[in-house]
């Protein structure tokens, strides 16, 4: 777990992909069906992005079909809202499940009429043992299990109890229908698994009808055998559970025989993958809500810009094996850079400003200049651009006192204001407090463009943008969310980030940002790649940066 993913497997072929292809070629399937199997108790995160590239992607590339098949059978802790976030989310990420859209909850009147068939064949019965004598008597991975005193009821008894159960007779917890298969089985799964529980609550699609709702495992095999799934794709702790998969095909009169296999799970550095934690993290207030841009969810990443193909790419370069292993979070957002270097337009802002008087530029004077949009792609053409006696540039790009190999703005050393002109530093203005409020700086009005006929050279090109034609905005800057490369899951908040959010309240971007939208990222010319927050209100723009320039993958990518 703890060494780090530093080369991608192959793309587009895996050892599941492998088998689909032998299985078609063998002829023991007509076409491939897969399904991506949520349950609505939390917002899907990039973890579930592997797995729905997964069985989507393969259904694709394999002229078959991929269903979404919700897995609500717990209704104590699913809701509407994670179901329509869901659907939202996948689509989202460029799949569509058509017509199959599906739910254990559709098959509930079969899942229990094959639990009476269990019963009645002798291989289920009604334990009223407590939950906690039933988890004490499973015994361990050394010590076996011991059998139930309710295990031998006849069936006639049992049928009586489960029906009663399902009519709603008796208090939340009481009972249990339980699997009659071995309570020495070396693998616990096979000691006597819970079928059936009685829960009162109401569920999102069945309502106050049912008083009783399926295990996971009981539910999950005979849904895909319903739905004809060929490849019933899980990761890898479902392995254990495999066995008793095909003891339920083999035990029950099911209509096609699927079959299960497991891969790794997606584990990303400064990262936690667990719906348990998201919750937490949500109801706790840790973060504001599902989509806030600093959570792992497609929702958070969506908010803060990711486009949906560089998750896709992301994916596909990881890809899919069956040992478990933890992916450095730079090589996803070496991923993201790829996608938006490529398509972002280009834009000046300026983070925290720090104002710049022209003293020679003639007073209310202001000249639009020519600045492309992006520099690899001529066709995404130029704007204008406005340059004034007054500017704003980047606080950072200024020192009074700079070290020697410090080649932005200082006193006496002449930049270059990107598209514009060379400017350099005369004056320095300071508040009572010593702190630099303005710079006083002359231009050379020959140097219009960029370049000095002369032939001169400067060492620094500076974003700028014009005081009076640009606009306030707020930035937030986010920093991953735990301070530790791999967060401890049981005490995450101990180990969340302080850091992790950062606002920059006055902020100047040029005006063609003001046209900017929630789905189109931007970059800030040497800043990063921002993207418009549904927080901005009108003359208040919101950007959160999507992610930085600096790119350390390409540098762990470079040095190996
Ligand atoms: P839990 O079971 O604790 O609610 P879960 O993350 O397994 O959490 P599911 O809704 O059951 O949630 O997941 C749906 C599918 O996504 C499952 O097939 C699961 O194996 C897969 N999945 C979940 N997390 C990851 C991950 N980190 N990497 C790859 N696949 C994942
Ligand atoms: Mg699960």
């Amino acid at each position: 777990m703890n060494d780090v993913e530093t080369a991608a497997t192959e793309p587009g072929r895996d050892f599941i992909r492998d088998i689909i292809q032998a299985d078609l070629t063998a002829g023991r399937h007509k076409g491939v069906v897969t399904r991506f199997p949520p349950e609505p108790n939390g917002y899907l995160h990039i973890g579930h992005a592997k797995s729905i590239c997964l069985n989507f992607g393969a259904a694709q590339e394999f002229g078959g079909r991929c269903h979404l098949r919700f897995d609500d059978t717990n209704p104590a802790k699913e809701e509407q809202e994670y179901i329509d976030a869901i659907e939202r989310d996948v689509r989202w990420l460029g799949f569509d499940w058509g017509k199959n859209l599906f739910h254990a909850s559709d098959y509930f009147e079969q899942l229990y009429a094959w639990a009476e068939h269990l019963i009645t064949t002798g291989f289920a019965y009604v334990d009223d043992q407590s939950q906690e004598e039933i988890r004490v008597k499973r015994g361990t991975l050394t010590e076996a299990g011991k059998n139930s005193p309710f295990r031998d009821r006849s069936v006639d008894e049992n049928l009586d109890l489960f029906r009663r159960m399902k009519a709603g007779e008796f208090p939340g917890g009481a009972r249990v229908l339980r699997a009659k298969i071995d309570m020495t089985s070396g693998n616990i799964n096979l000691r006597d698994p819970v079928l059936y529980r009685i829960l009162h609550a109401s569920h999102p699609r069945t309502g106050t009808t049912w008083h009783i709702y399926p295990s996971y495992d009981y539910a999950h095999g005979q849904s895909d055998a319903i739905e004809g799934i060929t490849h019933s794709i899980c990761t890898l702790e479902f392995e254990d559970h495999r066995p008793l998969y095909d003891w339920f095909l083999d035990h029950l009169p099911v209509p096609s025989r699927p079959r299960q296999y497991e891969f790794a799970r997606l584990n990303l550095t400064y990262t936690v993958l667990s719906k348990r934690v998201l919750t937490e993290l949500v109801r706790g207030g840790h973060v504001n809500g599902w989509d806030d841009p600093r959570m792992p969810t497609l929702a958070g990443l969506r908010r803060r810009g990711v486009p949906a193909a560089a998750l896709r790419e992301f994916v596909k370069r990881i890809g899919v094996s069956k040992a478990n292993s933890l992916v450095d979070v730079a090589m996803f957002e070496h991923a993201i850079r790829e996608v938006l270097n490529a398509s972002a337009p280009r834009r000046m802002a300026v983070l925290r400003p720090l104002k710049v008087v022209i003293e020679n530029y003639p007073e209310g004077q202001t000249e639009e200049l020519e600045a492309v949009n992006h520099p690899d792609d001529p066709a995404a053409g130029t704007r204008k651009i406005k340059f004034g006696r007054e500017l704003y540039v980047e606080q950072e790009d200024f020192m009074e006192n700079p070290p020697k190999k410090f080649f932005r703005l200082s006193p006496g050393q002449e930049v270059r204001l990107r598209y514009a002109y060379f400017i350099t530093c005369r004056e320095v203005v300071k508040n009572a407090a010593g702190e630099v409020v303005e710079l006083l700086c002359t231009y050379d009005p020959a140097t219009k463009g960029g370049n000095a006929p002369d032939g001169r050279k400067v060492k620094a090109t500076m974003h700028w943008v014009s005081a009076k034609d640009s606009v306030a905005a707020e930035v937030r800057l986010y920093n991953p969310l735990f301070s530790k490369p791999s967060p401890d899951a049981s005490n995450f908040a101990a180990e969340l980030n302080p850091d992790s959010l950062e606002v920059l309240s006055d902020a100047r971007i040029e005006p063609a940002l003001t046209d900017a939208s929630t789905d189109v990222p931007v970059q800030f010319e040497r800043q990063g790649y921002f993207t418009l927050d549904a927080d901005s209100k009108p003359g208040r723009p919101v950007f959160n940066r999507t992610v930085g320039l600096r790119d350390t993958w390409a540098k762990v990518q470079g040095a190996s």
